[in-house]
């Protein structure tokens, strides 16, 4: 009998399911599909084990132009939408007020493409992206950061009872926000910042409204009975930020219990348009 009809001994059995369990393996932790769109991208393969995949083969070019603005799109200060043809790198809502954050680095505008993403993080599962969108924020923002030069990172803090509903989903800000800590080399303290009280959501308040909606909700945990942000540049990661209210309240909390500035890293920043100035400014 030829040997080629032989049915595969256990042994090349295994050896076949093996590969192709570490194949299927490889897949899924390089894509080599753009992640939002599912365009094929460039495979950069180095070996199956490298956690560390190159942008190219997570985003393919058109949604990274999607997903990523210039810096020079937002006011330097606040981080708010610059209209085009505006007369200095500062926003309107902003040019003499004082936020307590010192300033704030969105990647793109709440439109579009970026709008979708930040939607779908929020609503899915997709810890492949949360962890891809991070490698896009921190690969595009690297020189800002590096220059504010944080000490810690950390997230919005969602109130508990939302955090446990949150079957269906990932806290996307918390998962960027460990993913840039471990990009920056610094720890990641979100668990020391804490929503003490259920907030109703700032898109379902007026805009005069949100900083009274937001006021106190905040607090830092001790460490041993100690301070934990003493002293410490930390930056503040969000997905959305819309007026601003949320993250000044959050930096405010951070300032009084001693850290030395605050800077927002955000997906995406809400334009302010043309509505009133806002009054919670200071
Ligand atoms: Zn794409
Ligand atoms: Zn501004």
């Amino acid at each position: 009998m030829n040997s080629f009809n032989q049915a595969p001994n256990a042994l090349t059995r295994l050896v076949r399911t093996t590969g192709r369990v570490a194949e299927i393996a490889t897949e899924a932790i390089w894509p080599e599909q753009c992640l939002v769109c599912g365009t094929p991208t460039i495979s950069l393969r180095r070996s199956p084990f490298d956690f560390n995949p190159p942008l190219a083969s997570l985003f393919c070019p058109n949604c990274r132009r999607r997903l990523v603005s210039p810096t020079s799109t937002f006011c330097v200060r606040c981080g708010g939408v610059v209209p085009p043809g505006a007369p200095g790198p500062r926003c309107g809502h902003c040019a003499d007020s004082d936020w307590y954050f010192s300033k704030a680095l969105p990647l793109h505008s709440y439109i579009g493409l970026a709008r979708a993403v930040v939607i779908r993080l929020k609503r899915s599962k997709d810890r492949a992206l949360v962890a891809a969108v991070a490698r896009l924020y921190y690969e595009s923002r690297r020189k800002e950061l590096l220059e504010f030069n944080p000490d810690c990172v950390v997230a919005t803090p969602m109130y508990w009872r939302r955090k446990y509903l949150l079957r269906r989903g990932v806290n996307a800000p918390e998962g960027i926000a460990k993913r840039l800590a471990r990009e920056l080399r610094v720890p990641c303290l979100s668990r020391f910042l804490k929503r003490t009280r259920a907030t109703a959501a700032q898109t379902s308040v007026g805009w005069s409204e949100r900083a009274a909606n937001i006021a106190g909700a905040f607090a830092v945990r001790m460490r041993h009975g100690a301070p934990v942000f003493t002293g410490l540049r930390v930056l503040l990661v969000d997905d959305a930020v819309t007026s601003g209210a949320t993250c000044d309240e959050i930096a405010k909390t951070l300032l009084e219990a001693g850290a030395e500035s605050v800077c927002v890293a955000t997906l995406t920043r809400a334009g302010l348009g043309r509505r009133p100035r806002p009054t919670w400014k200071k």
